[in-house]
């Protein structure tokens, strides 16, 4: 065992990898079938996504705008020019029997992803077509499901410029985040949305020539991605001190072992006889295209991360928190709109509309609302139990003035301190036994008579003068 440690010492990992990722459109690439996730098996297609002998395919145009979109957050360059090409294979869950995708002309080049401390070059961004599904029952019959068939898709392709299985995670991560911010995609990992092949080599420290990689297929959780390359290292290193050579080849990952598999040798490209696709004519994208997309885009998480953080004063969890979710972020930026209370804002938001969401993203309450709202906690007009009172009226009832509420119900902030020392002695008077305990020092007799203070006035008190006007009481009681 502990020669095996040692023995791993002396490679390196290298990896690159190949994401597709659906893009939001609402028909598919080249019909206008539903891209809409399930529905009745094959229902959602058409003899154009089918491959019929006669279809003619029509690119949609959408694919090309999100596909920039895609290209302009990953920092690419955007061809001008680009062509689609036919790939052609054999398999049941492509009834064309071949894919429509781009090969020496992709639509971007030469991006990168920062991820912190590094940047990971993107080698190109390509548009092509999903195939459909092959689903198993427990007979080990075998179904096919073409309702996936021409939905859009780009591939990211990097560099292999990742050198480890967490650094392969915090660039997935990101990547995710870039494309969900910049609308590309929603990337439902659990809807096949975002897929990742990763392909391994191991090399000896020092060595300056790649090793011969693997290429493991469909890995489809961050988890099982990083399981997966760990694996292939140890299995990797072993064959080479083994005396082994490392077989250029396709891998699956099996989740339940933990461990790859061989599933095919790996095809070359000559193998798919790629021409260009005679159905679609070239591409062509002008710059004042690429800028219009560009001056459309909203700001990037990484923007916006700053921004909270140095506008805002959030610390960086509280930054991710509101970031975890676009639709959360986007609710932010529009309250933060109306309001500079940032902080109210954020304490209602991550607070009980959190708790009211239950993680879901489906907001009930206007951002003007709880823009209101925060304004009236920070000047006092209303306490923070009675903001999250009003956020529990308004989630049933988003359309009533905020204003309404508060006066029907009467339940502005007390801050008159003549009312509140009313209520105060009072209080006191009432609970002469709790009072001689607060004389002897007992400080938790101190809060049971602020509770009660509190609740005289029904909850809309000002906490804060109520304690300090009770202190004052306690403290000349006990002096006289
Ligand atoms: P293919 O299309 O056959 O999969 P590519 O040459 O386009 O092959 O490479 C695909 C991916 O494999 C890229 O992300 C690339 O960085 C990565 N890659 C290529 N060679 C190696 C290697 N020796 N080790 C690890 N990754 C590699
Ligand atoms: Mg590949
Ligand atoms: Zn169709």
């Amino acid at each position: 065992m502990i020669e095996v440690v040692h023995m791993e010492n002396n490679y390196e990992l290298v990896i690159g990898l190949e994401i597709h990722i659906e893009l939001k459109t609402k028909s598919k690439i080249f019909c206008s079938c539903s891209t809409e996730f399930g529905g009745e098996p094959n229902t959602r297609c058409c003899p154009v996504c089918m491959g019929y002998p006669g279809t003619m395919p029509t690119l949609n145009d959408k694919v090309l705008d999100l596909g920039i979109r895609a290209g302009i957050s990953l920092n690419s360059e955007i061809s001008n020019k680009s062509c689609m090409d036919r790939k052609n294979y054999f398999y049941p869950d492509l009834p064309k029997g071949y894919q429509i995708t781009q090969y020496d002309k992709p639509l971007c080049k030469n991006g990168y992803v920062d991820i912190g401390d590094k940047k990971i070059r993107i080698e190109r961004i390509h548009i092509e077509e999903d195939a459909g599904k092959l689903t198993y029952d427990e007979n080990n019959n075998i179904y096919c499901e073409f309702n996936r068939c021409g939905i859009p898709l780009i591939e990211i392709v990097t560099k292999a410029d990742i050198t480890s299985s967490d650094e392969a995670v915090r660039f997935l991560k990101k990547l995710k985040e870039i494309m969900i911010y910049s609308e590309v995609s929603d990337c439902h990992m659990e809807k096949g949305e975002l897929r990742c092949d990763v392909n391994v080599s191991v090399r000896k420290k020092g060595e300056i020539s790649y090793g011969t990689r693997v290429e493991i297929k469909n890995v489809n959780s961050f988890q099982f991605i990083k399981k997966a390359i760990d694996y292939e290292f140890k299995r990797q290193v072993n064959e080479i001190e083994e005396g082994n050579k490392i077989v250029c080849e396709t891998r699956g990952f099996d989740s339940v072992k933990g461990k790859t598999y061989t599933m095919r040798i790996k095809e070359t490209s000559d193998d798919y006889r790629y021409f260009r696709e005679p159905d679609i004519p070239e591409i062509y994208i002008s710059n004042d295209r690429i800028e219009n997309i560009r001056n459309k885009m909203t700001d990037s998480a990484d923007i916006r991360r700053n921004r909270y953080i140095n506008e805002f004063n959030l610390k960086l969890s509280e930054a991710d928190l509101l970031l975890n979710s676009k639709e959360i972020a986007d609710y932010f930026e529009e309250c933060v709109k109306l309001t500079k209370r940032y902080d109210v804002v954020y304490k209602l938001l991550t607070g009980e509309i959190f708790r009211l969401l239950n993680g879901d993203n489906n907001i009930k309450i206007s951002s003007k609302s709880l823009a209101k709202l925060s304004e009236y906690v920070y000047n006092g007009k209303v306490n923070v139990q009675t903001a999250i009172k009003v956020i529990n009226i308004l989630w049933n009832n988003s359309s009533k003035p905020v204003d309404d509420i508060l006066n029907e119900n009467n339940m502005w902030q007390i801050n008159d301190e003549s009312i509140l020392s009313k209520i105060i002695k009072d209080v006191l008077y009432k609970n002469g036994e709790i009072v001689e305990q607060v004389k002897s020092g007992n400080e938790k007799a101190l809060k049971v008579l602020m509770g009660k203070a509190v609740k005289e006035t029904n909850g809309y008190g000002n906490p804060v003068t109520i304690n300090k006007l009770l202190s004052n009481m306690i403290n000349i009681y006990k002096k006289g």
